[in-house]
């Protein structure tokens, strides 16, 4: 449509294990400044379609694009660069370490007792107490991340990802497992960042979270995109009821 400009976008995007096509051929794109979100049933593909835009695995074929510019089969490390977030539909969190070490060091897993010890001065510090106040969880930055709830381990893990900045971030099920106060502050968060810019794409189950979060909506079922637009055009969709209800 006018006026859109594209964020994440794929063209033919496939993926299969074995015989199943876990993704195929999909066409999709994601709106820059904008809260997008994936939906569909189970096994229809998102988090292998995630997994391949994030560059966790590999794509058998098709493009991959970031605003215009190509990221297919880059590394992790480099679609983080390129200004692209994720969080894990399992929190990944160091469970022995505090929670103010969590956000010290971000996502990147890679040498974790490099980026401690030069993570320890001030400024980066001053801007992780930050975050975890963002999220509402400075109270707890001493607690052990193992020691707090599964619903504050998911806003210790959005905190970690808003430590390197990303300009676009996809969450995995923020709202899964999680009490129905914390939700609503994972909404909330949500909404305030993106008002400050951030675009998101946003794996969920959670429908009411999806509908009354999202700018764009785009729906899979068996690996590809049945429907795209806005949470009332997907909602009043045949393909969409027949893809969830199996009729
Ligand atoms: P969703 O996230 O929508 O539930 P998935 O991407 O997890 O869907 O799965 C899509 C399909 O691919 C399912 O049929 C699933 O069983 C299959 N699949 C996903 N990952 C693997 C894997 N590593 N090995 C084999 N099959 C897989």
């Amino acid at each position: 449509p006018a006026g859109v400009e594209p964020s994440l976008a794929t063209v033919g995007l496939t993926k299969a294990f074995g015989g199943v096509r876990a993704v195929d051929d999909a066409t999709v794109t994601f709106h820059h400044g904008k809260i997008n979100a994936l939906i569909g049933p189970n096994g229809s593909g998102k988090t292998t379609f995630f997994n391949c835009v994030t560059g966790m695995i590999r794509p058998d074929a098709g493009e991959v694009t970031y605003r215009g510019r190509t990221i297919t089969r880059r590394s992790p490390n480099r679609i983080a660069a390129a200004g692209i977030g994720r969080s894990f539909q399992l929190c990944r969190i160091f469970p022995r370490l505090t929670v103010l070490e969590n956000v010290l060091v971000g996502v990147r897993p890679q040498g974790l007792a490099h980026r401690l010890r030069g993570a320890r001065h001030g400024a980066d510090i001053d801007r992780a107490r930050e975050l975890l106040r963002r999220v509402g969880i400075d109270h707890l930055e001493h607690a052990e991340a193992r020691d707090i709830s599964y619903g504050q381990q998911k806003l210790l893990e959005l905190a970690g990802v808003l430590m390197v900045e990303p300009e676009t971030i996809m969450l995995d099920e923020p709202a899964g497992g999680v009490n129905p106060a914390l939700i609503g502050r994972i909404g909330t968060l949500v909404r305030e960042l993106n008002a400050e810019g951030r675009t998101f794409v946003i794996v969920e189950h959670n429908m009411e979270m999806v509908m009354s979060l999202s700018d764009h909506v785009v729906v899979f079922d068996r690996g590809r995109p049945i429907a795209a637009g806005t949470p009332d055009e997907v909602q009043g969709d045949p393909r969409v009821l027949e893809a969830y209800l199996g009729v």
